[in-house]
């Protein structure tokens, strides 16, 4: 994309006004510079959006640039990060100037609420590929992960579970619902759940963002930390709108598998609850063992499946 790469950059992704108090410099060297204050350290992550894969030729590219920045923006949130800067590297099989405008619209609009700098990135001619890499800010030492979860914590979740598979299904046109905005909402512009992330820092144990479904996601939880956990299918906060489709058409387990939710799942000892002043659900329990078990009305129920996995057979 030689002729018009540099053209592109500035005109779409490069700040008027950088946002971050610690961004040296943004877009447009060799390198960005990021100034880490003294006493915290660095949270990184990335995440690609394939064309094909993670969405559909012809998405709105407004909801692309919300999503890749959101689905960064979880991550650092599940780890009790703050979020401070990215990178964006973006491959594309033409400059289309309505295209990059609109994505750049709904990545900043997203980036400017957590004031979020675009600090550099890279642009190629190829298949729509979507990439975004996320630095966020933790204090020294502090932080939420996998591995932390203890027998005796209760499971909890921040929001309702399975309102972004639904609409991911209403899109695709096999559901029909009276409250497919809410679930279409969710699927195409779901919000990081980052204040979350930063009260659960120094109350929770454990904590993971809901991406591939509760249960694959739990699972994790329960590996990296050698216990098991118990969900309750009762205790699950679910919308209208998925409550509906579960009286439809009796897919109780869509809640427990569907995947793209971004609400946080922690793990924290009960008498810290009364600390938390976010919105949360309790809807399990840790316990010594291994694995993760789904009671419904007090029986254990199987699973056909746990959740999403790029390379299941
Ligand atoms: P170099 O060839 O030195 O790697 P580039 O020509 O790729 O530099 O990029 C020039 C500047 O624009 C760099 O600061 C780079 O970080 C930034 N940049 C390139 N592509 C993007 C993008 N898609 N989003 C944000 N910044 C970008
Ligand atoms: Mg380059």
């Amino acid at each position: 994309m030689a002729l018009s790469e540099f053209n592109l950059i500035a005109r779409y992704f490069k700040q008027a006004q950088l946002s971050n108090a610690h961004t040296r410099l943004g877009v447009g060297d060799d390198c960005a510079i990021y100034n880490v204050p003294q006493g915290f350290e660095l949270a990184l992550t990335m995440d690609t959006m394939v064309e094909g894969v993670h969405f559909l030729p012809g998405c709105a590219p407004e909801a692309l640039g919300h999503k890749l920045l959101a689905v960064n923006l979880s991550d650092l949130a599940s780890m009790g990060a703050e979020p401070s800067a990215v990178l964006l590297a973006l491959t594309l099989p033409a400059v289309e100037e309505a295209w990059l405008a609109s994505f750049a619209q709904g990545l900043f609009a997203l980036a400017q609420r957590y004031h979020v700098d675009l600090i550099g990135g890279d642009t190629t001619r190829g298949p729509r590929t979507l990439t975004l890499q996320a630095l966020g800010l933790l204090p020294c030492g502090q932080n939420l992960r996998r591995s932390a979860a203890q027998p005796g914590d209760v499971i909890c979740v921040t929001g309702n579970l399975g309102d972004a598979g639904l609409g991911l299904k209403i899109a695709q046109g096999g559901f029909a619902s009276p409250y497919a905005d809410t679930a279409l909402t969710q699927f195409y512009l779901p919000e990081p759940q980052v204040a979350a992330g930063l009260a659960l820092r120094d109350l929770a144990h454990a904590c993971i963002d809901i991406s591939d479904g509760l249960v694959a996601d739990l699972w994790h939880i329960a590996d990296n930390s050698a216990v098991a956990a118990e969900i309750y299918w009762e205790t699950l906060p679910l919308s209208q709108a998925v409550q509906h489709y579960i009286a439809t058409t009796g897919d109780w387990q869509l809640p427990l598998v569907a995947g793209d939710d971004y609400q946080l799942c922690f793990t924290i000892s009960p008498e810290k609850l009364v600390d938390l002043n976010i919105a949360y659900w309790v809807i399990g329990k840790v316990t010594a063992g291994a694995g993760v078990a789904v009671y419904q009305h007090g029986v254990v129920q199987q699973l056909n499946r746990r959740g999403y996995e790029h390379f299941s057979a």
